[in-house]
């Protein structure tokens, strides 16, 4: 049974509507980590995603 990405209970998947999250409080949690990280994220960030660079 996988778990809950935010507090790490134990999902039922086929029973829980919030699935892969335990209830809809974790699925609001962990939306909301993604948004606070989207925002704080650096714009040149996305340039030094690519980590196979620099091996010229
Ligand atoms: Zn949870």
């Amino acid at each position: 049974m996988p778990l809950c990405p935010v507090c790490d209970a134990s999902v039922n998947i086929e029973a829980t509507p919030t699935a892969p999250f335990c209830s809809e409080r974790c699925r609001l949690i962990d939306l909301g980590r993604w948004l606070d990280e989207a925002y704080s994220l650096p714009e040149q960030k996305q340039s030094e995603d690519d980590e196979d660079e620099g091996d010229e």
